[in-house]
């Protein structure tokens, strides 16, 4: 058996702890690998060889930085392909999704190439008699990310493309679900130039987390992943001083006016609520036509969508998705189906009994949908994270906006219309912190910021953008006299510009 271990100070640390979490290969069903899982003391041997390397990596300039994230992103490029296929292998994402998921991280490094420019700080000349003002932004020291499974490759780079770039360190918590992706990005972070112990691998679960959160060296924590632990980490983290930042789960909405394109919106609904069997933080698996006649169209013409749809090994170049991550997430999805079906909602296709010929062990669900769906149900009010569509009908356009609004999660959101002015109003007032205009998944590129509101997430900073520049780093700010002449009196009172 095939062991993972972490990566610490340029080099594979090999775990002590004994502990260990299987690494599926949900095509097939079976354990391809073990990943081992950090003891405390391991954790800590990261954070110390992080800190040492933080100190010089800082210190060199910053254009020296880009130049190894420009190297950084050259040698992704360069292995996209081994990269992308193992990442399916471990996901179950079909292989032009896992290349989706390396691209989307590549492009926040592309951004991060940009950071000499970014870090500028800012200067007033003459703010007083002889005085200047200047502020910089300073890392903050050793960081760390805690990320899901769900994008093993993009949410990494989201958090240490940043962090690294703007002169921290880091330290790599990321699922134990599918580990080897994130090794390989820290191996290639090395080979591009970046010093040893600037960005580090520790494999672990809630124990490992733990240690993270309570490490006195490390500043600051982003974390992705579901709600409630999103909640702890925050509360935890900032409980031990640090600054967090906690992305959550999500229930997106489509919104469907009657002048929507209907063609589009098919399409469109189609890859966003089945595309990676559903299981993004940005996938649509509720939708709201407004009105009777766009409902009753829409339904019918879903269920014509689904039927063309072809779930398949994720090898499979003409699947539309792959299995889910786990046997356990599968059996979730199929219970969320069953207490749809006792809570009242239609279940118009039922994808429990998919089987793919020949991988009848591996963890796959075929397509969903649920018409008649309402607001106080419990599968609607949770995230199901898996290939269920959900119709939710609305008589009138304030009642389609009031759902999204009012709901726990506020991730994203989208609306499909002709109408622009609906869709101004729609984005200035919905509820929520990403919004679509005819745009399914509605996941900002890199130089804006990405982030959800409500119990999506916890926190003031985003992801990536400039925000992402706001969380790894502190501002400083200089006030600068150099006088002439005499020396001037001392003074009791508050100093203010005359
Ligand atoms: P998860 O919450 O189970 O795991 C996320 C991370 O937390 C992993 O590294 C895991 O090892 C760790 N963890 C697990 N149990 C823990 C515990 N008890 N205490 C502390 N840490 C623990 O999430 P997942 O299943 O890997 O990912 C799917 C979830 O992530 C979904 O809810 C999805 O919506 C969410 N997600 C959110 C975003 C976003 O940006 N809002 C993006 C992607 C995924």
């Amino acid at each position: 058996m095939r062991d993972i271990a972490h990566f610490v100070n340029g080099h594979t640390l090999t775990g002590t702890s004994g502990r260990f979490g299987d690494v599926f290969n949900p095509n097939t069903g079976e354990v391809q690998a073990r990943v081992q899982f950090a003891t405390d003391a391991e954790l800590d041997a990261a954070v110390q060889v992080a800190a040492k390397a933080q100190i010089g990596w800082a210190a060199t300039n910053p254009q020296r930085r880009a130049r190894v994230m420009f190297e950084f992103k050259r040698l992704i490029e360069r292995d996209m392909n081994s990269l992308a296929e193992i990442l399916s292998s471990e996901h179950g994402k079909v292989i032009a999704d896992s290349k989706g998921d390396i691209q989307r991280g590549l492009e926040v490094i592309e951004f991060a190439c940009g950071i000499p420019h970014i870090l500028k700080g800012e200067y007033t000349e003459g703010a007083g008699p002889g005085i200047d003002v200047y502020s910089m932004r300073q890392p903050l020291g050793v960081c760390a990310g805690i990320t899901p499974f769900n994008f093993p490759a993009m949410i990494p780079m989201w958090m240490f493309g940043i962090s690294i770039a703007v002169g921290n360190s880091f330290i790599l918590k990321p699922s134990e679900k599918d580990p080897t992706v994130p090794v390989k990005l820290a191996e290639l972070m090395m080979e591009a130039g970046a010093p040893a112990g600037v960005l580090n691998v520790i494999h672990g679960d809630k124990s490992a987390v733990d240690a993270i959160l309570t490490h006195p060296l490390i500043r600051a924590v982003s974390f992705v992943g579901s709600s409630d632990i999103a909640h702890y980490v925050y509360q935890t983290g900032t409980a031990h001083g640090k600054r967090v930042q906690a992305m959550g789960g999500a229930k997106n909405h489509g919104i469907v006016l009657p002048d929507a394109d209907m063609d589009q919106v098919v399409k469109d609904l189609s890859g966003a609520a089945f595309g990676s069997a559903g299981e993004r933080c940005m996938a649509l698996p509720v939708v709201v036509p407004v009105g009777k006649n766009t409902a009753d169209e829409l339904r019918e013409r879903m269920v014509a969508e689904i039927a063309s749809l072809k779930v398949g090994v994720s090898t499979d170049a003409d699947a539309h998705y792959g299995p889910v991550v786990s046997s356990q997430h599968r059996a979730k999805i199929a219970d969320y189906i069953r207490i749809g079906q006792e809570e009242g909602a239609e279940l118009v296709v039922d994808g429990r009994d998919f089987q793919l010929q020949g991988f009848e062990k591996g963890f796959f669900i075929g397509p969903s949908l649920f018409d008649g769906v309402k607001k106080g149900m419990k599968t609607y009010q949770e995230e199901i994270f898996g290939p269920v569509l959900q119709i939710v009908r609305a008589e009138s356009f304030e009642e389609a906006v009031a759902l999204p609004s009012e709901h726990q999660y506020g991730n994203g959101v989208a609306i499909f219309t002709r109408n622009g002015r609906a869709a101004r109003e729609f984005a200035a007032s919905v509820n929520v912190g990403m919004v679509g205009i005819n745009v399914p998944i509605p996941v900002p590129v890199a130089y804006h910021t990405f982030g959800g509101w409500k119990r999506s997430a916890f926190g003031d900073t985003n992801q990536h953008g400039v925000e992402g520049v706001k969380f790894y780093t502190k501002v400083k700010t200089v006030t600068a006299r150099w006088p002439e002449g005499e020396v001037g009196d001392s003074s009791f009172v508050i100093p203010t510009m005359k």
